[in-house]
């Protein structure tokens, strides 16, 4: 059995060898993968039959079938917008950052000693756009445009104090896309919204606050002071969802009094990808700051009192807020922002501006020709879209893709023409002669913008845009970064909940292919027919893999496939006539965001106790459903449950939950233990979201891109989020139908080079490796929870509480000091506060399994020193790590440890050392004094 998978992909990906398996299912006393898991995983739900799913493919041959896939697609010159365009990444950061697994595979930067690159590079970021936006601070990403405008939404719902329950008032200028997801979200939480022409003035009535988009649906550039003061003379707060690029040019959102920016950074350097994953933005003024969603990096010290980044206000985080949480965001765009920010250092405001300009006059010169020739354009002020009348609109859209330009079909009677950074003056001939014009070579330097809308101020003014001008500064000022940081491309990264396994380079270098990446979200469908069947494919066989009927894409991260999923059964006991029903179980363990989507479905969240072994506490729950029975609408439980167990009585308490009349949601984002294994659709789940870049080989970009899909079993079908564009009769969750589509061919390769049995395989050799090191430390620390067999399924809790409580030591100095022998910690403190969560995955093999355990019980060896008395917790080389090079050679060392102590206390070291970059930052000081964007360099003088 062990050696059918010699020579096949699965023998690359699943770390341990055959040999590696053999010792360690010796150490655990089984023969065999199947006899332990047959020890491990109740009967009850165990799937009996193998996955049906295609023969395993070797590299070479899924390559091929990606190739065939992706010529499928027809690439034109998108001239659509919307929203989307067409960008050039420079090369210099596709090689170093975009295909670089020292940038891709890091994980989000909670650790933020060993997260200090990823950090400034966010830092960046967030600079950027609150520059280019006129506003304070910005955070580190949102999920997607439209996403980000339904978050403003509720933001300005939640914040405005005085017009409390007041209307939102959109702007009928808005892209449809963003209408529909802000809709969708509103509704859902009974929240009134009116759409209307504002250039018309505010409508009567108590307003919360308004929307609306700059440059408009149209290509319009309309001045909005005028709107915005009525509206803060009305008591409304006001959202500008704007165009980063357009604003290098025209008077910020921020200048005009807005409260709140909103947008997308895509067309700063990150390919179109069929609709994603690009970063959204938000940014606010200081006020709001405590109220902004999402994640943001901010600026406190070390232990050497030297400048360190952080995440600020890590406390407004899900897991703490959970059902008040502002958002239920937790996986964004992090690598997506990263890329955005490094274009922005690429070019300098110089470069963006040169851009804009030359994007501006491409747009003038084939407005004035038209206008000209007597077509009647919607706007004669805009940016870089002109929206033109013509008499057949297919027959225009038919002669410009003739020519190789796909054209926005705006109306029944017009067409709308974006232009971009790769529009070139070529390009902008042919399309004029699609409409009979002829274009002169006369360079034009009239401007489209209303002379009360051009920028007068400066931005990206740090440093940092104007210092890294030559490439050779660019790469090494990315290499100096990514040094920084720990990923997985220099050590296992053993997060539980988080699945931090191999994303195979096979699998992930088609995604930069044109024939994918150059696909506009908006295209015809005949020019994504290679992108279709893919998707048509993957979600085939994620619903073979999950038991469900049906799967939908579209949700862009764990988050909202949890919100999707609500909404279908909400949608779903509607049509019952069960709609009464706003209540939603929670075990007390469930990750935060269970929580936070619940509460943003509209529904209540009651908590269900958990028992002492870590399952869910059914007596519990029986008094819940005795209760409240007749308005529960869900029960969210996660399996295996957050504790890293196979619950014995899943199958009962999906049962009793069924019997209620409610719905059951399995939260499958820790899917690494059931694949192949167990079916959440068939063993009581009615609706389950998946996170591809857990177990499915999607890197975690150091905090997303990510992918949700939602899975539904039959009668929720109708309820899938829809087409954006189409319909909003499901609320779209995602402004393009397939979300994140970009990196779906990860997800695809994984699946097909792994096939039914490398998947099964490797969810066994996950297992396997979980109890192999809960074994090998539990002789050291307690593990928290096992079930069946005393076995874990992937993942163990590390419980440090005892030592806490005799010693002092935290399970944050065991988790800063883990950093000395170059670890990335373990999860702290979730889902049990004071504990380590161990994930090994299986695609870690037996030599780094046991390079994590010797580190653990060397650190057990140094608590040791301080129960014995030899060492003092607050000068112990625990509570002092993580030890810098300029600690460590600092001449005036006064440390009661070695310096061999504190950078290499185990010998392996001596060879391979990283050294953290900074100290142990102070976290408190970051959230007393926030600061959110990049320190002047002064600060990191000596
Ligand atoms: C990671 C995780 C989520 C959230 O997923 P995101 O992609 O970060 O939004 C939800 N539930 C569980 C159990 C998770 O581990």
């Amino acid at each position: 059995m062990a050696s059918a998978i010699t020579g096949t992909f699965a023998a690359r990906h699943i770390g341990p060898r055959t040999d590696e398996v053999t010792h360690m299912l010796d150490e655990l006393g089984y023969a065999s993968l199947e006899e332990m898991m047959v020890a491990a995983v109740p009967s009850s739900i165990r799937q009996r039959d193998p996955l049906r799913l295609p023969p395993a493919l070797s590299e070479p041959e899924a390559q091929a079938k990606l190739r065939a896939m992706a010529s499928k697609n027809v690439v034109k010159r998108q001239l659509i917008g919307q929203g989307f365009y067409d960008t050039h990444m420079p090369a210099a950061i596709r090689r170093n950052v975009f295909e670089n697994p020292g940038w891709y595979t890091a994980y989000t930067p909670y650790q933020p000693e060993i997260s200090q690159g990823r950090l400034e590079a966010l830092l960046n970021f967030q600079t950027m756009v609150a520059d280019l936006t006129g506003f304070d601070l910005a955070n580190a990403s949102m999920l997607d445009e439209a996403s980000a405008a339904a978050e403003a939404v509720l933001l300005m719902a939640r914040a405005n104090r005085k017009n409390r329950d007041g209307k939102i008032v959109l702007d009928s200028n808005i892209f449809p896309q963003n209408l529909a997801v802000i809709r969708g979200r509103t509704r859902a939480l009974g929240i009134e919204t009116e759409v209307t022409d504002l250039t018309g003035g505010l409508p009567e009535g108590t307003i919360a606050g308004i929307v609306v988009q700059q440059p408009g649906n149209d290509g319009a550039i309309v001045d909005h002071a005028e709107i915005i003061a009525q509206a803060k003379q009305a008591g409304a707060m006001v959202t500008v969802i704007a165009d980063l690029l357009a604003l290098t040019v025209i008077t910020p959102p921020g200048e005009q009094g807005a409260d709140i920016a909103v947008g997308n950074t895509q067309r700063f350097g990150v390919p179109l990808s069929f609709g994603g994953p690009h970063a959204a933005y938000m940014a606010v003024g200081d006020k709001l700051i405590r109220q902004l969603p999402g994640r943001i990096v901010g600026v406190s010290v070390d232990d050497a009192g030297r400048p360190a980044y952080r995440l600020t206000l890590q406390t407004r985080e899900q897991h703490i807020r959970r059902e008040k949480a502002t958002s239920n965001i937790c996986t964004a765009q992090a690598l997506l922002a990263v890329l955005a920010g490094f274009y922005g250092v690429y070019h300098g405001p110089d470069g963006l501006t040169a851009i804009a300009r030359r994007v501006h006059g491409h747009a003038v010169r084939l407005a004035q020709a038209l206008k000209a020739q007597g077509y009647a354009l919607a706007s004669t002020e805009f940016f870089d879209t002109v929206v033109v009348e013509v008499s057949d609109v297919s027959a225009t859209i038919a002669q410009a893709c003739e020519a190789g330009y796909n054209l926005r079909r705006f109306s029944d009677t017009q067409v709308g023409i974006s232009f971009d950074e790769t529009t070139t003056n070529a390009d902008v001939a042919e399309v004029a002669a699609v409409f009979g014009v002829v274009l002169d070579d006369a360079e034009d330097t009239a401007s489209a913008i209303p002379a009360t809308m051009v920028r007068t101020s400066e931005f990206m003014t740090h440093e940092i845009f104007h210092s890294i001008r030559s490439e050779t500064q660019l790469m090494r000022y990315m290499t100096r970064l990514q040094n920084r940081d720990l990923a997985l491309d220099r050590t296992m990264i053993p997060l539980g909940s988080c699945t931090m396994k191999l994303t195979a380079s096979a699998e992930i270098e088609p995604i930069t292919w044109p024939e994918f990446a150059g696909i506009h979200p908006y295209v015809p469908r005949d020019q994504a027919a290679g992108w279709l069947e893919l998707i048509e494919s993957l979600e085939g066989w994620l619903a073979e893999i999950t038991g469900y009927a049906a799967v939908s894409v579209q949700p862009n991260a764990g988050s909202q496939g949890e919100y999707a999923g609500l909404l279908a059964i909400r949608g779903y006991l509607d049509a019952q006539g069960e709609g009464h029903r706003n209540i939603c179980l929670l075990p007390s363990s469930a990750h935060g965001t269970n929580a936070a989507s619940a509460a943003l479905a509209g529904l209540q969240v009651k908590v269900i106790k958990t028992a002492d072994d870590g399952s869910i506490d059914v007596d519990h729950l029986d008094a819940l459903l005795a209760e409240h029975g007749a308005n529960v609408a869900a029960i969210m439980v996660t399996y295996p449950s957050t504790a890293g167990i196979y619950e014995d009585r899943i199958a009962e308490v999906c049962q009793k939950v069924h019997d209620a009349g409610g719905q059951v949601y399995v939260d499958g984002a820790n899917l690494n233990a059931l694949v192949g294994i167990a079916q959440p659709g068939k063993f009581g789940g009615d609706v389950s979201h998946l996170n591809l870049h857990k177990t499915f080989a999607i890197p975690h970009g150091g905090g997303g891109p990510g992918v949700g899909p939602v899975c539904v079993a039959e009668h929720l079908v109708p309820y899938l989020p829809s087409d954006p564009l189409r319909d909003e009769a499901a609320a779209p969750v995602a402004a393009t139908q397939y979300g994140s589509a970009g990196v779906l061919p990860i997800t695809w390769a994984y699946i097909a080079m792994m096939g039914a049995d490398g998947l099964t395989r490797a969810s066994q050799t996950a297992v396997l490796s979980a109890n192999y090191l809960a074994k090998k430390l539990s002789g050291h620390y307690p593990i928290l929870y096992t079930g069946n067999g005393g076995l874990v399924a992937h993942e163990c809790i590390v419980d440090i509480r005892p030592i806490a409580a005799e010693t002092g030591v935290s399970a944050e100095d065991v988790a800063k000091r883990l950093m000395d022998f170059g670890f990335h910690a373990p999860t702290m403190s979730f889902p049990v506060a004071g504990t380590l969560m161990v994930e090994p995955t299986e695609s870690e093999d037996l030599a780094e399994l046991d390079r994590f355990a010797e580190a653990m019980i060397t650190i057990r060896e140094e608590i040791a020193e301080i129960e014995r008395g030899e060492a003092e917790l607050e000068t112990s080389v625990l509570r002092r790590a993580p030890h810098t090079l300029a600690a460590v050679v600092d001449s005036n060392w006064d440390r009661p440890y070695s310096v061999e102590k504190a950078a290499f206390p185990v010998p392996s070291l001596k060879v391979d050392k990283y050294f953290t970059p900074v100290g142990r930052i102070d976290q408190a000081r970051g959230d007393r004094n926030i600061f959110c964007s990049c320190p002047p360099v002064e600060a990191f003088e000596n």
